[in-house]
């Protein structure tokens, strides 16, 4: 009886379509780390120097640094290619207008039209806001075949490409929460 439970978790997980580590924490940690990440963006933007919500020039960084600046789950996530458990990240139904921008390091990346009511739990998109915007690599952990995104200005890791998307692209850009930071458009419009 214990097997065929373990077994059909395993499944479960698998079909999930993103079995890779994942941030070892229950729902209720998860909720926390939020709130308080919520709290200290302002204070994380200005003490990471290369923050920028315009400027496109591509960063050349090194982990060690990164790890000096970043806080630790989004130093896991973004630069150790971890990933948050479902449904437990702040943006996974999400649905106001404004920017999805990198956490990392603040390259514009989606546009909230761009988004779409998933059910796998992540912060799911059909496009990217501009072209350049994200990168791309063939990801072959785990014994799977993915295409990784990437932050095109940073090079963080932000998620996975799937082809079982929404119309007009098909495209399901498979996002953790913890390496966006979402601006409302009307705190933009305030500025
Ligand atoms: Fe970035």
């Amino acid at each position: 009886m214990k097997i065929s439970l373990l077994y059909i978790v395993l499944i479960a997980l698998f079909l999930s379509g993103c079995g890779e580590r994942t941030l070892t924490k229950n729902k209720e940690d998860n909720f926390k780390e939020a709130k308080t990440i919520n709290q200290m963006n302002d204070t994380q933007k200005v003490n990471n120097p290369y923050y920028s919500n315009t400027d496109t020039g591509k960063l050349i960084v090194t982990d060690a640094e990164w790890k000096k600046i970043l806080p630790d789950s989004i130093y896991r996530v973004g630069r150790g290619k971890e990933t948050e458990t479902a449904f437990t990240g702040k943006y996974w139904n999400t649905t106001g207008h404004g920017t999805y921008y990198c956490a990392v390091c603040g390259n514009a990346l989606f546009r909230s039209d761009e988004k779409f009511g998933s059910t796998c739990g992540w912060p799911s998109f059909f496009e990217t806001i501009r072209k350049n915007s994200v990168i791309y690599k063939e990801d072959t952990t785990f014994n799977m075949v993915r295409t990784e995104v990437l932050c095109g200005r940073c090079d963080s890791h932000l998620g996975h490409l799937f082809d079982d998307g929404p119309p007009p692209t098909g495209k399901r850009y498979c996002m953790n929460s913890i390496v966006l930071d979402f601006i409302p458009d009307e705190s933009n419009n305030k500025k």
